[in-house]
């Protein structure tokens, strides 16, 4: 897909972060977005911004777990935009914490927000974007963790490691059928965005942080949310399946090496082949 002028997107999570970045970016190319968040006070903001520029924005205030509240959102967002041309299962949360350490009730939320949150985007939407049969295109977020086991991270290494393989899947489900809907997996790096605030205690606000004023500005390899979606949308329009932010391919090819030759896990730290351009 490399037209996106007039045509429809739908972003989750995207009152904040990633998710707002991508739905500013498909705004400013020009598309209709619905943008879906839990929070309706961000997307009020979201909004108002969009609309001044002259931009259309429907936004829908649910649990993306809701597979009921995502098919109503889908049927309202058919209606009023039409069927979306580009999809991003991008809403997510992160814990952190020692594998024994997280009750049954942490891992269903956490199960159902980071997996479920895209298996409903890809139930509702991708039928319609088969019937539709125009060139489209679905971007699932998963994360460095859709390839890395790194220690406290049991819950979100499931998730977005369940996330690859579903990307994966879907990818090779639609090849089969000839399908024009292009896959991609988002693997971001570390981002400036609010996904640490409840680790760190700050209450979630209505007005988010930009990336300048993050706390993290300025730190080694950590980038903006805008630079994210310019990898993103350079990476749909080249039909690329692996949006990595921050290249790693040698630290890939290393751990690949040792599974290869059959050695045990040990967690070495991820290191990026060149340090993200910092745009702050
Ligand atoms: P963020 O917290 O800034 O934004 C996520 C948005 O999703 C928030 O506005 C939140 O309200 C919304 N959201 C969360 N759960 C929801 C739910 N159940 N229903 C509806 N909306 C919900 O975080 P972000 O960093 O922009 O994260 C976006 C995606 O990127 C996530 O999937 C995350 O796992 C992934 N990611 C982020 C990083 C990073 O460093 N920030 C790195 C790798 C992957």
């Amino acid at each position: 897909m490399d037209q996106f002028k007039d045509k429809v997107a739908v972003v989750t999570g995207a009152g904040s972060g990633i998710g707002r970045a991508l739905a500013r970016r498909a705004a400013r190319e020009g598309m209709r977005v619905a943008a879906v968040d839990q929070h309706a006070g961000r997307l009020q903001a979201l909004q108002d911004e969009i609309e001044q520029c002259g931009g259309v924005l429907m936004p829908a205030s649910f649990d993306v777990s809701d597979a009921q509240a995502f098919g109503a959102f889908a049927d309202r967002c058919c209606d009023a935009l039409g069927t979306p041309d580009l999809l991003f299962n991008n809403a997510g949360i992160l814990r952190v914490g020692e594998t024994w350490t997280h009750d049954l009730a942490q891992w269903q939320t956490m199960l159902s927000v980071n997996i479920l949150g895209v298996v409903n985007g890809v139930n509702v939407f991708v039928p319609r974007m088969l019937e539709k049969s125009t060139p489209s295109h679905v971007v699932n977020t998963g994360s460095v963790g859709s390839l890395v086991a790194a220690p406290g991270m049991a819950q979100y290494t499931a998730t977005k490691m369940a996330v690859r393989g579903i990307t994966e899947c879907l990818a090779n489900d639609l090849a089969a059928r000839e399908a024009p809907i292009g896959v991609s997996l988002l693997c971001p790096g570390p981002v400036l965005t609010s996904i640490s605030d409840d680790l760190m205690g700050i209450e979630a606000a209505s007005e988010v942080v930009e990336a300048k004023d993050h706390m993290m500005a300025g730190q080694p390899d950590f980038m903006t949310p805008d630079d994210v979606a310019e990898v993103v949308f350079a990476g749909i329009r080249a039909e690329r399946f692996w949006l990595f932010t921050h290249p790693f391919g040698q630290y890939l090819s290393d751990e690949t090496a040792r599974l290869v030759a059959g050695e045990n896990p040990a967690y070495r730290e991820v290191t990026f082949d060149q340090a993200a351009a910092a745009s702050t």
